[in-house]
């Protein structure tokens, strides 16, 4: 039996599309493996890095249900650029291994390609070398704002502090070998998505097994 090994890295600003782009990808059948997901799941209540972060950072930055108490940890790695390094070195691995393990296990139980949500993937670590194409999401940056703004009820001020936060869109597109362009309705983003389906479908069977 072949085995199939082909990731597309999904990657986009703040309310750009991902999460509606992923589902999509889902309902034709790809497999989703949501580096977001993971790392929450990580730092959640009794999740795996619970243990490491406590020892690095001490017994504060968790909740009393034992999660990360994210707003603290958001306050310290603000208020020293070391430590969120050192946030990022500890959990990173942690979040790679986890999500090699169920990329693993998706090629096990027969999915044709997996789709890779990688938020951050211009920002942090070499997530682009690990996938065997990135898909970029882009939009405009009003349309964004006008996404987030309706879906999450933050102020037009704290939106704009997130995204001058992440990778520009050229930045992005200079990474990502395909781009959805979701400036125009939903129709037009599923349709998108069902194109790249297809050629995912033969580059994926096109891949060399192993
Ligand atoms: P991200 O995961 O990149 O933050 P989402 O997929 O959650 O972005 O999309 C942000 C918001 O915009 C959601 O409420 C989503 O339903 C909406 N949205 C995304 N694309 C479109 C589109 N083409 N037309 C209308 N609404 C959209």
């Amino acid at each position: 039996m072949s085995v199939r090994h082909f990731v597309v890295g999904l990657t986009g600003g703040i309310g750009s599309g991902k999460s509606t782009v992923a589902a999509l990808f889902g309902a034709h059948g790809a497999a989703l493996v949501d580096t977001d997901a993971i790392a929450h799941r990580l730092t959640g209540s009794g999740g795996a890095a619970m243990p490491v972060l406590r020892a690095a950072f001490g017994e504060d930055i968790a909740t009393t249900e034992g999660a990360l108490d994210r707003v603290r940890m958001r306050e310290r790695v603000f208020a020293d650029a070391s430590l969120r390094r050192q946030l990022e070195d500890l959990l990173h691995p942690l979040i790679r291994e986890t999500a090699r393990r169920q990329i693993d296990a998706a090629f096990a139980a027969g999915a044709p390609y997996v789709v890779l949500a990688v938020p951050l993937l211009v920002e942090a670590g070499d997530w682009a070398s690990r996938c065997d194409r990135v898909l970029l999401v882009d939009c405009p940056v009003e349309l964004q704002r006008r996404r987030v703004i309706a879906r999450s009820g933050l102020s037009g001020e704290q939106v704009d502090r997130i995204i001058a936060a992440q990778a520009t869109r050229e930045a992005r597109r200079a990474v990502a070998h395909d781009v959805i362009d979701n400036d125009g309705d939903e129709t037009a983003l599923a349709a998108a998505v069902s194109r790249l389906h297809t050629r995912y479908m033969a580059l994926a069977g096109s891949e060399k097994p192993g």
